[in-house]
C-alpha cells in the first residue's frame, strides 16, 4: 500500500472510530465495536503496510528534506500501534466492559464502581470514604490483572515483530525523543517545585482536611482536590459562562459551525466532559454533563480548549499534520484555556464565594497535577524499561507518587494508575510550554488576555498548526532559547 493511500484510509477510520468513541461516551450507544472498525480497515494494521512504507522511505530522493522522512515515520508508527490495538483490542474491550459494569458494597449499598471516583470528591466522612475505597480491591486486583496481559501480549510484539527490547525503547523511538533525559529534567522540576509545594500542600492537607504531611490517604486525594470544601458558584451555568468568556475574546461559539456542544441531559451519558474530533477541522463535538461543580467548568474549558485547536486547525495540512501528531500538542491549548478559570481576573467575573485562599488553593491543585504526572515520568520510564512488573512496580509507585505529592499512593494501583504510550510524558510536556505560553500572554496583552481578541488571534494562529509540532519543538519554534 502507498504511502498516499494508507493517509486517505486512515481519515476515514478516524473518523469512524471517533465517531464511535462520541456514541458510547454521549450515551447514545452501548456496546462497543471498535473491533469491526479496526477490521473493516485491517489493511492499516497489517505489517505488510509498515513494510510498503519503510520501503517507500527508503526510495525517498536523496535531497527529501528531514520533514518529509518525519512524516513517514510518523505513519509508520501510526500503523505498528494499529497493529497492537488490533492484536489487543477483544482484551482492552473486555477490560473496559468489566469496568463499566462492576458494582461494589459499600455500608451495604450498591455503587457502580464508575460512580466512585465522583461520591469521593463530594464525600466529607474521612472513615467512609476509607470504605469506599478498600471495596474497590477485588475490582482493581481484577482489573490489574487484565491490564497485565494486554502489556504482556503487547510486549509480546514489540519484541517479536518490531525489534525493540522493551516497551520503553518502543516508544521513545515512537515519540522519537530521549525520554530518560526528559526523565532527569522531571527530577530537576520536582526538586525545585519541592518547597513551594510542602507549603503549599501542608496548608491545605490541614485545612481542608486537618491532616499534616505524610497523613493523607489516597482515598482523600479526590475530596481534597475537588474544591467541594470551599462555597464558590458561578455566576450562571457552565456554558453560558464559556460563552461569553470567549465572546469577550472575540470568539463566538454559536456562530462556528465545525465546533458543537452537546449538553443534553442523557442518562448514559459519561460523567466526565471530553472532546471528540471526529473530522477535523470540519466536526468538532465537546460533550459536558452539567452537574454544577466548581471542578466541572474547569474541565469545560480545557475540553473546549482541545475544540477551539481541532476546530481552527488549517484544512490544507496533510493528514499527518491534522491527526497523527503528538497528544501533548492538543494538551497545550486545552490546559491553556482550562487555567484561565483558577485567574483572580477571571473569578472576579464569573465566580463568587472565592477568596485568596481559594486563588492559592487552585494553585496547588495545579501543582499537585504537574508533580504527580512527573512522578509518574520517573516511575514509567524505569517500570517499562524492564518486564519484571509485577515485582519492582508496586513499591516503585508507592515510593514515587508519594514522595512527590505528598499523598499515600497505595501501592495495588501500580498498574491501573498508567496510560499506554507515555501519556504522561505528554502531558508533562504539554504544562511545561503551556506555562512559558501563558506567561508570554501576559506579558503581551494584558493579565486579562483571556477577555482580548488580539489574544485569541495569535492563538488561531498557533491552533492552526494542528499537530504539526510536537510540544518541546513548538516551543523552540516561537521563542527559541528566549523561552518566556
Ligand atoms: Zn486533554
Amino acid at each position: 500500500m502507498t504511502y498516499e493511500r494508507v493517509l486517505e484510509m486512515y481519515e476515514r477510520m478516524h473518523e469512524e472510530l471517533t465517531r464511535e468513541s462520541y456514541l458510547l461516551g454521549a450515551g447514545l450507544k452501548d456496546k462497543p465495536e471498535y473491533d469491526r472498525i479496526l477490521e473493516r480497515y485491517s489493511a492499516l494494521s497489517d505489517l505488510r503496510t509498515a513494510t510498503d512504507l519503510i520501503k517507500e522511505k527508503l526510495n525517498l530522493h536523496e535531497d527529501a528534506p528531514d520533514e518529509v522522512r518525519e512524516a513517514y515515520d510518523r505513519v509508520i508508527f501510526t500503523v505498528l500501534e494499529l497493529y497492537l490495538s488490533r492484536r489487543t483490542v477483544s482484551l482492552s474491550q473486555r477490560m473496559q466492559a468489566y469496568e463499566m459494569s462492576a458494582k461494589v458494597r459499600v455500608d451495604g449499598e450498591e455503587i457502580p464502581y464508575r460512580m466512585l471516583p465522583l461520591m469521593l470528591q463530594r464525600e466529607r466522612d474521612r472513615e467512609r470514604r476509607r470504605r469506599m475505597y478498600e471495596a474497590t480491591a477485588p475490582i482493581i486486583a481484577e482489573l490489574t490483572r487484565m491490564k497485565l496481559e494486554v502489556y504482556r501480549l503487547s510486549l509480546q510484539h514489540v519484541r517479536k515483530d518490531f525489534g525493540y527490547p522493551n516497551l520503553y525503547e518502543y516508544h521513545a523511538a515512537r515519540k522519537m525523543e530521549n525520554l530518560r533525559r526528559y526523565a532527569s529534567h522531571m527530577g530537576d522540576f520536582l526538586r525545585e517545585t519541592e518547597k513551594e509545594y510542602r507549603e503549599l500542600a501542608s496548608h491545605f492537607f490541614g485545612r481542608i482536611l486537618g491532616l499534616g504531611w505524610g497523613e493523607v490517604e489516597a482515598y482523600d486525594a479526590p475530596y481534597l482536590l475537588s474544591g467541594f470544601a470551599y462555597d464558590v458558584s458561578l455566576k450562571g451555568s457552565d456554558v453560558d459562562i464559556l460563552k461569553e468568556t470567549l465572546r469577550r475574546g472575540g470568539v463566538s461559539l454559536d456562530s462556528l459551525e465545525n465546533l458543537k456542544i452537546d449538553d443534553e441531559v442523557r442518562p448514559k451519558k459519561s460523567p466526565r466532559a471530553f472532546c471528540a474530533p471526529i473530522r477535523i477541522p470540519d466536526e468538532v463535538i465537546v460533550v459536558v454533563k452539567p452537574s454544577g461543580a466548581f471542578s466541572d467548568v474547569s474541565t469545560l474549558f480545557h475540553e473546549m480548549g482541545h475544540g477551539l485547536h481541532f476546530a481552527f486547525t488549517d484544512r490544507s495540512l496533510s493528514v499527518v499534520d491534522r491527526y497523527m501528531g503528538r497528544v501533548g500538542t492538543s494538551e497545550i491549548f486545552s490546559f491553556n484555556l482550562q487555567y484561565i478559570t483558577d485567574s483572580p481576573l477571571w473569578l472576579e467575573a464569573f465566580a463568587e464565594g472565592w477568596d485568596e485562599d481559594f486563588v492559592a488553593f487552585r494553585r496547588f491543585v495545579y501543582m499537585y497535577y504537574r508533580r504527580r504526572y512527573a512522578a509518574k515520568v520517573l516511575y514509567e520510564t524505569d517500570l517499562l524499561a524492564r518486564d519484571d512488573w509485577e515485582d519492582v512496580g508496586p513499591k516503585m509507585y508507592e515510593r514515587l507518587l508519594s514522595e512527590a505529592t505528598g499523598i499515600h499512593h497505595h501501592p495495588s494501583r501500580y498498574f491501573v494508575d498508567m496510560d499506554w504510550g507515555f501519556y504522561s510524558v505528554d502531558y508533562s510536556q504539554a504544562w511545561e510550554v503551556e506555562a512559558a505560553l501563558r506567561k508570554f500572554l501576559s506579558e503581551e496583552f494584558g493579565r486579562d488576555w483571556f477577555f482580548k481578541a488580539e489574544a485569541y488571534d495569535y492563538l488561531r494562529g498557533l491552533w492552526s498548526l494542528g499537530v504539526k509540532y510536537p510540544p518541546l519543538k513548538l516551543a523552540a519554534k516561537l521563542w527559541g532559547d528566549r523561552r518566556p
